[in-house]
């Protein structure tokens, strides 16, 4: 592993905050990219190809999927998602790291890829975001606006099982003010930076 990369997950269950978290990371910090994923859905007016997705075919991604191409892959609403492995580990050989916004199935998916992958597994630093409790993840999902009362239901009911996931993850981020939570995130990402295996001394042979 010589890149010394650094792949910052961040997982939350929904409503959890985590998608503002990211967007403030990659402002602030221009090391950390962003990996583009792969979908079989249709481009939007606007999307273009290798911008804001690589747009495959259902057998393009199928072929990909059999040859094992990707870290994870879920379907979602009848189209297929995924993140190409050499998506991820191109940005470190580049010299970057990788920030990755990624739901808690995918993210038990990338850990077990890591598991088995020296270069993937010394770069991965999982972070788990959520609201200290049930109370309080309602009053965000309620607090949002933007959601059916069917989806909240829905949402809350899957949250404790999510939740549990925490005790996969390398990090928990209790959830206050969104400052407080990029804050956190950011002393997560400088550490992770000093962490020794990642940090190249030139002193000669001693080093
Ligand atoms: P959209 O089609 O609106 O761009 O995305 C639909 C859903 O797919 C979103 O919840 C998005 O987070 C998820 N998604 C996008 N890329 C990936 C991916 O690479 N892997 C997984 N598991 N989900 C993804």
């Amino acid at each position: 592993m010589r890149h010394g990369g650094v792949i910052l997950l961040i997982s939350a269950p929904s409503g959890g905050g985590k998608t503002t978290v990211c967007t403030a990371m990659l402002a602030r910090h221009p090391r950390l990219r962003r990996v583009i994923t792969c979908t079989t859905r249709a481009p939007r007016p606007g999307e273009a190809d290798g911008v804001d997705y690589h747009f495959f075919t259902r057998e393009e991604f199928e072929g990909r999927l059999a040859a094992g191409e990707f870290l994870e892959h879920a379907e979602v609403y009848g189209n297929r998602y995924g993140t190409l492995r050499t998506s991820v580990l191109g940005v470190l050989q580049g010299g970057q790291d990788v920030l990755l916004n990624i739901d808690v199935q995918g993210a038990a998916s990338i850990r077990r890829m890591a598991m088995a992958d020296a270069e993937l597994g010394g770069a991965l630093a999982t972070v788990f975001l959520t609201p200290g409790t049930l109370a309080e993840l309602e009053s965000r999902l309620r607090g949002r606006g933007s959601e059916a009362e069917d989806v909240v239901r829905r949402r809350l009911e899957a949250a404790p099982r999510e939740v549990a996931e925490a005790v996969h993850f390398d990090y928990v981020v209790v959830s206050g003010t969104r400052e407080e939570d990029v804050a956190r995130v950011e002393a997560i990402y400088a550490a992770e930076r000093c962490r020794r295996h990642r940090v190249r001394l030139e002193f000669g042979r001693f080093s």
